[in-house]
């Protein structure tokens, strides 16, 4: 096996609302449970600081993953497309999770580059200054229904993150604000979710969302969560063959989500045991565990 590039992962194992009670700043605990693998692993790290906190606690969560990454030889921060070459027991790229934060954009994204930073999810749980989250409670409750779309502070973060090589995360966008992103940036993902035409949930996105996507080189990461795949034993893989059968094979990847509270079965409890069985299980398994990752992230951060 070439290697696994998990697209969206946390690496605190407190859920969220513990961290927000003890405001934990802590994000290697995870780090050793990708170590020592017979393979390479790429992990796409997603920092989420929680409610009642602020745009310097995120910088401090950084700040503390990279002082415990000087402590290991063998893994790799990958900020620029010649870093993925590199020999590495574990790369790890970072994301934020939540834009809430970010009423700046030219001010606040070169603060984060600087910290290694590579991508946003600009939408969260609830609706914010850059547009509208299908996740919102009041959303799906039926409660709120007037969409417009993503607002002229949206427009100007696109121009940032695209000047700063940064890839746009769709995931918790609503339908029509996804497809704003992916006509207006030019590195687009979505990395934690499932089929709609499978499950249907406003959390997932449409088989006809990811043929877009794949059309302009994006990537998605199929979550293990059983609110996205469903709580069939195969409900994982079975989602991915689907994908491949609708012609997707250059676009699905694995975006496990793990360090949230979520709920898997027990066939996709962990992200060597998802690898296993796409190695043995499906058709071109490289291409999901590695290849379509690795060539949107080579395309994505900056040529440098
Ligand atoms: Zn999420």
């Amino acid at each position: 096996m070439k290697g696994v590039i998990d697209l969206h992962t946390h690496l605190a194992t407190l859920p969220t609302w513990i961290q927000s009670l003890v405001k934990f700043r802590n994000q290697s605990h995870a780090l050793h449970n990708y170590l020592g693998w017979e393979y390479p692993v790429i992990l796409n790290v997603a920092f989420y600081a929680p409610p009642y906190t602020s745009f310097n606690f995120l910088i401090d969560m950084i700040d503390q993953l990279q002082q415990q990454i000087q402590l290991h030889e063998n893994i790799q921060v990958i900020t620029k497309a010649s870093d993925l070459e590199r020999k590495f027991d574990l790369g790890l790229l970072f994301h934020v999770e939540s834009g809430r934060f970010i009423t700046e954009p030219k001010v606040q994204i070169p603060v984060l580059h600087e910290k290694g930073v590579r991508g946003l999810i600009p939408l969260h749980y609830i609706d914010n200054q850059f547009g509208e989250s299908c996740d919102d409670p009041l959303r799906r409750f039926g409660l709120k229904t007037k969409q417009q779309g993503l607002t002229d502070l949206a427009q100007q973060l696109i121009e940032v993150c695209h000047q700063h090589h940064w890839w746009l995360d769709v995931t918790h966008s609503t339908d029509l604000c996804s497809e704003q992103w992916l006509a207006s940036a030019e590195y687009v993902m979505c990395s934690h979710v499932g089929i709609r035409d499978r499950v249907n949930r406003a959390r997932n996105k449409s088989l006809q969302f990811f043929k877009q996507l794949q059309a302009k080189k994006g990537v998605w990461g199929l979550s293990p969560w059983l609110y996205t795949v469903g709580d069939d034993d195969n409900a994982y893989l079975e989602q991915i063959q689907l994908a491949i059968d609708q012609g997707l094979c250059e676009s699905v990847c694995i975006g496990t989500d793990f360090g949230t509270p979520i709920k898997t079965n027990q066939n996709s409890r962990d992200l060597k045991n998802i690898a296993s069985q796409i190695q043995h299980k499906l058709a071109n398994p490289e291409q999901i565990l590695w290849n379509n990752a690795y060539s949107f992230f080579k395309r994505a951060l900056p040529q440098i």
